[in-house]
């Protein structure tokens, strides 16, 4: 029996693009669902992986859902395996407090994370922080420095100028990807300039007033050039930390992983515990201040909450 993707789900309908060789030449075939999906309480998702039997008619009926890997609800899309995490240089102005917050949500998935810092057209070359909002080249470069030590792959782009849009597709290639990040770092302007044909509309500010084309769109998987499936809708643009415990936040902090297993006490929150060895790798410059700042707030944020319900 056929395999393949759904890369798209309407009003009842399953567009399922079968799993060959070369996804780019590959045609959907229309499904429709099975009832049994419905007593099994399992509904199909995009980016779900399934079998399905061909009718005469050249359409399709769903006989069975593949194992899931990952499954997300914001948007609502299986399989995903990278997350490209959007941060524009500035405008918005580069927030790492948010970033760090942003890989903890994904690490907390399981799912990959590629980094990706937009809009380097409007890096400045020179450190003359006369005005705050700017990025420095080797300010970018000491951040890009941060993250690739942890163990995160970084590309730097600009849609404006085309830079850096055959490294994302390189390395999506042959992934199910998802976009993410805040509002106006330029993700449907990257998107845009990743596949020929599509014109997301590129307006930040049409989208804070919530008119939004997200709210109304249906989410569909757009095969790149290079192989890969990417989600049409930037994803994730807010977070909270319902589903992240105290217990586990270290551990969505990549490079804490290794150093706490040294910590005296299994669990160690590396608040004031004795012999703790992440604080130590702190102090000795190993960890970065401001990841470790950030897990003391993230740690405090989620204790707060705790309270709250
Ligand atoms: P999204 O909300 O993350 O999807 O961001 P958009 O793609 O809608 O872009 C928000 C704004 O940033 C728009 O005004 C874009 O024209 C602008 N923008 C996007 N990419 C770039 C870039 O590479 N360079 C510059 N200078 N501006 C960009
Ligand atoms: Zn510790």
């Amino acid at each position: 029996m056929p395999q393949g993707y759904i890369v798209k789900a309407l009003s009842g309908y399953y567009y399922v693009l079968p799993e060959e060789a070369d996804l780019r030449e590959a045609k959907t075939v229309t499904c429709r669902g099975r009832g049994v999906f419905k007593n099994r309480n399992i509904t199909p998702l995009v980016g779900d992986r399934v079998m399905y039997a061909e009718t005469e008619n050249g359409e399709g009926t769903v006989t069975e859902i593949l194992p899931r890997t990952s499954e997300l609800i914001r948007p609502p899309i299986a399989n995903v395996n990278v997350v490209v995490l959007v941060f524009s240089v500035t405008e918005p102005v580069l927030n790492l407090q948010l970033l760090d917050k942003f890989l903890v949500h994904i690490e907390n998935t399981g799912i990959d994370v590629l980094l990706c810092f937009t809009k380097s057209d409007l890096l400045t070359e020179d450190d003359d922080s006369s005005v705050p909002k700017e990025m420095t080249v080797a300010e970018l470069e000491r951040i890009t420095k941060l993250y690739e030590g942890i163990g995160y792959t970084v590309v730097k782009t600009s849609s404006k100028l085309q830079e850096g849009v055959e490294a994302i597709l390189h390395h999506l290639d042959g992934a199910v990807s998802v976009f993410a990040g805040q509002s106006g770092v330029g993700k449907s302007s990257l998107l845009n300039a990743m596949i020929s044909g599509l014109n997301l509309e590129t307006n930040a500010i049409s989208q804070r007033l919530g008119r939004g084309k997200h709210t109304t769109r249906h989410v569909e998987l757009l095969p790149l050039t290079n192989g890969g499936l990417v989600a049409d809708t930037p994803g994730f643009s807010q977070l909270d930390f319902m589903e992240v415990e105290a217990e586990g936040l270290s551990g969505c902090f990549k490079e804490f992983a290794a150093i706490a297993e040294g910590c005296r006490f299994r669990g160690c929150l590396h608040l004031h515990e004795p012999d703790c060895k992440v604080r130590d790798a702190v102090a000795e410059g190993v960890i970065a201040a401001s990841r470790f700042d950030h897990y003391l707030l993230f740690l405090t944020e989620i204790k707060d909450r705790k309270r709250r319900y």
